[in-house]
């Protein structure tokens, strides 16, 4: 079947049940990533404007080859990789289609990514990035990005699967989706610092199945060293939900005893990233470069306009979860975040859900100044 997105016209076939994994026959298109690209698009744009002289994108698994016609049609050199034939055939015929020039390689992208470099590295793969994150880096002269689709891993909920994939111990909360986001991007700054390479995040956001961020390269040791000082510890209390950060590479101090509710069901995640997941300026330029053409332009404004004014903390917390907890119904979030407002502290939405905000207050902070009345 044929389809538009962004402007652009693409031959696919679409997997048997009409959404998920890409394990049937074909090549494999997921509609549901529209959302990923249209931001994907709009991060290349701002990104050029950043560095001007940016110009070789990789599509590390190409499979229709959508990713890779949307970076050639906004003027990146482009690569389209997939070990598959039949995806590197259907690559190239989608960019012939859309009148655009760009190279279309049957190859193992690690085995690639380890001779050449590019200056745009895009990893878009089904799970984890893991297998081909060591050869992004090394391939990689400005900015990778990365898709991930293991949540259950990365947010505690398959711990095992977690550690050792991603050799940190995420653990399962009631602010998964930013524990999962905050794995991740705690292994793909370790593994970059293994390069002497500081890969700092500049836009990353949590979608319903998946994580995706953005990584901008610095390639000098000192600026590895000092990223990893942005790694650290979450001791966070399972009975009152208190959560307590602690920065560097071991845990000094792993309390036994929650120091709010004295509950002893303690759980600590780490080594997790503990620094901005965006940078809020640059989030601002790629809302800018969202363009009429995208088919979910509105969605990805909302996004991104609710990433751009996120406060800067490790974990956010469910306005939901904590009325139920102290036993009182949820106000609007509005109200309840001006409450925290007027009581001096800072707080936000956070994109991670409806329900979701950030705030600089503690958590029994948080209820003498904002839980709601009990009737
Ligand atoms: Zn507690």
């Amino acid at each position: 079947m044929e389809l538009t997105e962004g402007g652009l016209s693409i031959e696919v076939e679409t997997p048997r049940d009409g959404t998920s994994e890409g394990s049937g026959d074909g090549v494999f298109f997921n509609p549901t990533m529209e959302l990923n690209r249209d931001i994907t698009v709009a991060v290349l744009r701002a990104y050029q404007e950043r560095e001007p002289r940016v110009s070789t994108y990789l599509d590390a698994m190409a499979a229709s080859g959508i990713r890779g016609v949307r970076a050639a049609n906004e003027g990146y050199e482009v690569t389209c990789c997939d070990i598959d034939t039949e995806a590197v055939d259907v690559a190239q015929a989608n960019l012939e289609h859309n009148d655009l020039k760009a190279t279309a390689v049957e190859r193992n992208v690690n085995a690639l990514l380890h001779e050449s470099l590019f200056d745009v590295v895009d990893l878009d793969p089904f799970g984890t990035p893991i297998p081909f994150i060591d050869a992004a880096f090394s391939g990689a002269r400005n900015l990778v990005c990365v898709t991930a689709t293991d949540t259950a891993p990365l947010c505690g909920a398959h711990k095992q699967s977690g550690i050792r994939k991603y050799s940190t111990v995420p653990q399962n909360t009631d602010y998964h989706p930013e524990m999962g986001l905050r794995t991740l991007l705690s292994a793909l700054v370790r593994t970059a610092a293994r390069y002497d390479v500081a890969a700092q995040p500049i836009c990353s956001h949590v979608s319903r199945h998946y994580a995706r961020t953005y990584l901008e390269l610095d390639h000098r040791a000192t600026a590895a060293d000092s990223l990893l000082e942005e790694l650290g510890y979450i001791h966070h209390c399972e009975d009152c939900l208190a959560r307590r950060i602690e920065g560097g590479h071991h845990p000094q101090s792993v309390p036994q005893t929650c120091p709010v509710c004295g509950s002893n069901r303690l759980l600590t995640a780490g080594p997790t990233w503990l620094g901005p997941v965006a940078d809020s300026e640059f989030v601002s330029t790629v809302r800018r470069e969202l363009s009429a053409e995208m088919g979910t332009v509105s969605r990805a404004d909302r996004l991104l306009s609710t990433i751009e004014s996120e406060i800067d903390t490790p974990t956010h917390y469910d306005q939901h979860r904590l009325c139920k907890q102290w036993g009182v119904p949820a106000n609007a979030m509005d109200e309840f975040l001006d409450d925290l407002r007027n009581a001096g502290y800072e707080a936000s939405r956070a994109h991670y859900s409806g329900t979701a905000f950030k705030t600089n207050a503690t958590i029994d902070e948080i209820q003498a100044a904002a839980a709601p009345d009990a009737d």
